[in-house]
């Protein structure tokens, strides 16, 4: 049985790729809401599996990507769709409807590209009500392609991120500048990649 972390460290770097990339859709959303938001399902999905309701299955050889996640309520389509409604909706009221909207659909990015990669195991209905197909491309299954393409949109969502957040360039006395974000962005993507990939 993984780690409940362990569910969270896969397809991170590509999440986190589009994550930083909305930032150039609209320069006031925050990049650390935008990170939670790519994360939010999986967030959802750690007190769930806490209570044994969610649940990993480790494959034989297990490694990168090498699990069945049995995430029936937060990783259903339906699940999906009303939690990031409803992370959407709490941005609309801090913010606003063009944010709500935004970080909606950052929200619903995880489970789009969670679609490409799982290994059919994402029911339609929470809790896999009417057994209806299961859903998954199972890109994992190939992670000389799956690998690569996590890399690739990791490296042009923060690429969109360096290129937005320069545009606008750091907050009056603030020291952080968006290169070093940038940076420790582009680090800390390399290491969990690399730790993802050598299935650690
Ligand atoms: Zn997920």
């Amino acid at each position: 049985m993984a780690a409940p972390a362990d569910s969270g460290t896969k397809v991170i770097t590509g999440h986190y790729g589009i994550g930083a990339g909305a930032k150039s859709l609209d320069h006031r959303a925050p990049l650390w809401c935008l990170m939670l938001a790519t994360q939010w399902l999986d967030v959802v999905f750690i007190p769930l599996f806490l209570l044994g309701i969610e649940t990993i299955e480790m494959l034989p050889g297990g490694g990168y990507g090498g699990v069945l996640i049995h995430a029936d309520y937060t990783h259903s389509l339906l699940g999906s769709l009303v939690l990031s409604a409803a992370f959407g909706a709490v941005a609309w009221w801090r913010w606003d409807r063009r944010l709500g909207l935004l970080l909606g659909g950052v929200a619903f990015s995880h489970w789009v590209l969670d679609l490409i990669v799982h290994r059919g195991d994402m029911p339609i209905l929470p809790g896999n009500a009417g057994d209806l197909p299961l859903l998954g491309f199972g890109l994992w299954r190939v992670p000389i392609v799956s690998i690569p393409l996590e890399a690739v949109l990791f490296l042009a969502g923060v690429f969109l991120y360096w290129r937005a957040a320069r545009s606008v360039g750091p907050r009056p006395g603030s020291r952080v500048t968006p290169t070093l974000v940038t940076a420790a962005l582009l680090v800390s993507g390399a290491i969990v990649l690399v730790l993802d990939a050598l299935g650690i």
